[in-house]
């Protein structure tokens, strides 16, 4: 099958200076792809990266089997998905409103998290962690894009609110879509993942599929312990975005 987006060779960071080096990676339409590591590893820098956000140093990004780069808003219209680590709902806004926003059909929304329907007329700041990422993640699905890049999902959520975000991840994976999901929680994203790309200090250290990298759980959790953050190297063609 065709990887909906593939990097090749890719080095990508700030300011001409690679934190991400030499990174191939893909993912194709119906998998859940767990981009994982330690904190500083890389794994913001490549999701900016393949989302058009940062320009690659050195190497190719094919969205849609098209290389040249676009900035996010395009690939966005051409059904890309990006959830940032940030929480990215207007908490002034009532829970229709967001929607409203988001150009989505709060009934797709509702048959997606069917507990946002009561909180309709609620301002988002008054929801909880994890109906501010449901409410996230049905914006974000209810358009059915063609591929979701997702920064920490589960950041700062019990155990339970994980899980029922990343079950419908996982059922929106299994109708086609493309899913790469950055997470700290390992376990958590190996429920989910078919496959999975595991970076240290800006390189891919273990790649494999779920079952493989359960495997090798110990070998994965000790280089969060040793994770010492990437180290930047300057890049020869500085064609990235200052940031
Ligand atoms: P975390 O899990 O903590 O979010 P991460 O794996 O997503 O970490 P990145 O955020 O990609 O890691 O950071 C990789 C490296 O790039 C780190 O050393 C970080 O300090 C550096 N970095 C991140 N953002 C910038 C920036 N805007 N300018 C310069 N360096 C940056």
């Amino acid at each position: 099958m065709s990887a909906i987006i593939e990097a090749e060779g890719v080095s990508a960071g700030y300011n001409a200076m690679a934190v991400v080096h030499d990174l191939s990676l893909r993912v194709e339409p119906g998998e859940v792809v767990a981009l994982l590591g330690a904190n500083g590893a890389g794994k913001t820098t490549t999701l900016l990266t393949l989302a058009g956000e940062l320009k690659p140093l050195e190497g190719s990004v094919a969205w849609k089997g098209d290389t040249r780069w676009t900035p996010l808003f395009q690939r966005s219209r051409a059904g890309m998905r990006f959830i940032t680590e940030e929480r990215s709902v207007f908490m002034s806004m009532t829970v229709a409103q967001n929607l409203q926003l988001g150009g989505v059909a709060a009934d797709d929304c509702f048959k997606l998290f069917p507990e946002l329907e009561p909180l309709f007329g609620r301002r988002a700041g008054l929801l909880s962690g994890g109906e501010q990422q449901m409410l996230t993640l049905a914006r974000a699905l209810a358009g059915k894009p063609d591929l979701l890049l997702a920064d920490e999902l589960s950041l700062g959520l019990a155990p339970l609110a994980a899980q029922r975000l990343l079950r419908a991840v996982r059922a929106a994976a299994d109708e086609g879509m493309g899913v790469l999901l950055v997470e700290q929680q390992v376990r958590q994203a190996l429920t989910v993942a078919d496959r999975v790309y595991v970076l240290q200090r800006g390189r891919v250290m273990i790649e494999g599929t779920a079952d493989e990298v359960r495997d090798q759980l110990a070998k994965v959790e000790a280089s969060y312990l040793s994770g010492i953050p990437a180290e930047p190297e300057t890049a020869p063609a500085p064609t990235g975005r200052t940031a």
